[in-house]
């Protein structure tokens, strides 16, 4: 945690920092992050993956041996800052490490979590995505008491969430992967005639 400031010295803080041009201020935040001091190889981790955008590497704190963190290695706080080129290259990415975790682990489950804001659960304020490789009996749980309330209220908020959205535009966000859509379709198919869970780790040749 950082020192307690005494009044001047916070004053003199928030000056400084109104002089300083944003390219400064990101550098600030840079050196004060845990997961950009990862990324710049100052503190160590255990990495599974890195390319020019992202890093993935094991959680120290694990739900489960082998849950992973993937982080952007550009310093954005929570998902709504992601430009959305490399939002659709982070989901692809996070798609294909929990195909490959359910593999390597012979997992029975995956979890995919991203938590945005303190209220949220976000501990550190550097976007990432938890992979969980799940096991049936792994004493891992996610839970929730359902609220209740009148239909009114709920229409209320449908409302309000569809009214803002209305302006969402992913047409630019192109998906090429069509032969993949017809294979899952197919699957889809046999896991509905047999009644069996398809395996997410199937990979399409
Ligand atoms: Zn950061």
């Amino acid at each position: 945690m950082a020192e307690q400031l005494t009044p001047e010295q916070a004053a003199a803080l928030q000056e400084k920092l109104k002089q300083m041009s944003p390219e400064q201020i990101q550098e600030l935040v840079k050196k004060q992050c845990v997961f950009c001091r990862i990324v710049a190889g100052e503190i160590p981790s255990k990495k599974v993956y890195e390319d020019d955008n992202f890093l993935a590497f094991l959680d120290i704190n694990p739900a489960n041996i082998g849950h992973v963190l993937v982080v952007t290695k550009d310093h954005f706080s929570v998902l709504p800052q992601l430009p959305n080129e490399l939002a659709a290259k982070y989901f692809v990415l996070v798609k294909e490490l929990s195909a490959r975790i359910y593999d390597a682990l012979g997992a029975q489950g995956i979890n995919i979590l991203q938590n945005n804001g303190p209220a949220a659960g976000q501990e550190v304020p550097h976007i990432h995505i938890h992979i969980i490789p799940r096991f049936e009996e792994d004493g891992v749980r996610f839970t929730w008491e359902p609220k209740k309330a009148e239909e009114s209220e709920v229409d209320a908020v449908l409302n309000k969430i569809k009214a803002k959205a209305k302006d969402i535009d992913i047409k630019g966000v192109s998906v090429s992967k069509k032969k993949e859509v017809i294979e899952m379709t197919e699957e889809r198919e046999q896991f509905d005639s047999k009644g069996a869970a398809p395996s997410p780790a199937r990979r399409i040749p």
